[in-house]
C-alpha cells in the first residue's frame, strides 16, 4: 500500500481531469490532470520524479507526443474514496525519459524530463488507469506510434496524488478555470522515511539527464 507523490518538486496544477473548460475549448473531455514547473519557465527543476514504487511497463518515444511512460503502481491510496488501487500512470509529452521498460522505480527516482512535444507548452499530462492490462491504450489519444485509442477506466489523478515532503504547489495563475476544486486540494503527507534520500540523489542525476539532452 503507498501513497502516490506528485511529479515534480515545483509545479503548477494547469488542467483538471474531465475539465469542463477543456471539454468546452477542445470538444473532447481530458482523461488526466496537466501539470507544469510553471510551464518551464520558472527555472525550476524539469526533472519527473517517480511518484511511487513501482514498475515501467512501457518506454519510448510516440511520433506525436514524444516521451512516453506506462508506469505499474500497484495499491495506490485514494484519498477521496479512502480506498486502494491498482493503476498504470501514463505519461505523455516527455522530452527525454530516463527509465527502460522493466525498470522497477521507487518513489523520487527520476523518470524522464518535461517537454512540449506534440503540444502548445512545457506541461505533463499525466493519467492514472486502473486498467493495467493494456497500458498503453488511452481514452486521450488518436492512434499513434506508441499510444493506442483506449476506452475510459480512468480515475482522476488529483484523487491519487499527495504533495510530500519538499514538495509544492504553487497557486495557479495560468487558468484557473480550467481546474476542479480537488486540483486545489491535494492533500499534504509525510514522506516515506527512505523518500528524502531517494530524491537527493535523483537531484544529483539530474546533470548527467541534460548532457542526454544535449546529445538528442
Ligand atoms: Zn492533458
Amino acid at each position: 500500500m503507498q501513497k502516490l507523490l506528485m511529479p515534480f518538486v515545483k509545479q503548477m496544477m494547469l488542467c483538471g481531469y474531465k475539465s469542463a473548460e477543456y471539454k468546452k475549448h477542445w470538444g473532447y473531455p481530458h482523461y488526466g490532470v496537466d501539470i507544469s514547473t510553471i510551464q518551464g519557465q520558472g527555472g525550476e527543476d524539469p526533472t519527473v520524479y517517480a511518484s511511487g514504487n513501482g514498475i515501467v511497463l512501457l518506454a519510448g518515444w510516440d511520433e506525436k507526443l514524444g516521451g512516453a511512460l506506462c508506469v505499474f503502481y500497484p495499491e495506490a491510496y485514494n484519498h477521496e474514496t479512502g480506498k486502494y488501487t491498482d493503476v498504470v500512470a501514463r505519461y505523455m509529452h516527455l522530452a527525454s525519459v530516463a527509465v527502460k521498460t522493466g525498470s522497477a522505480v521507487r518513489p523520487g527516482e527520476v523518470l524522464g524530463i518535461e517537454g512540449k512535444e506534440g503540444t502548445g507548452d512545457y506541461h505533463l499530462h499525466l493519467e492514472f488507469d486502473t486498467d493495467i492490462k493494456y497500458p498503453a491504450y488511452s481514452p486521450q489519444v488518436a492512434e499513434s506510434s506508441f499510444w493506442k485509442k483506449g476506452t475510459d477506466s480512468t480515475v482522476n489523478p488529483s484523487y491519487l496524488l499527495h504533495i510530500g515532503e519538499d514538495q509544492e504547489i504553487v497557486p495557479p495563475t495560468y487558468n484557473p478555470a480550467w481546474l476542479n476544486a480537488e486540483d486545489m486540494a491535494i492533500p499534504i503527507i509525510k514522506a516515506e522515511p527512505d523518500y528524502r534520500s531517494l530524491y537527493l540523489t535523483a537531484k544529483q542525476k539530474l546533470d548527467k539527464i541534460a548532457e542526454i539532452l544535449k546529445e538528442g
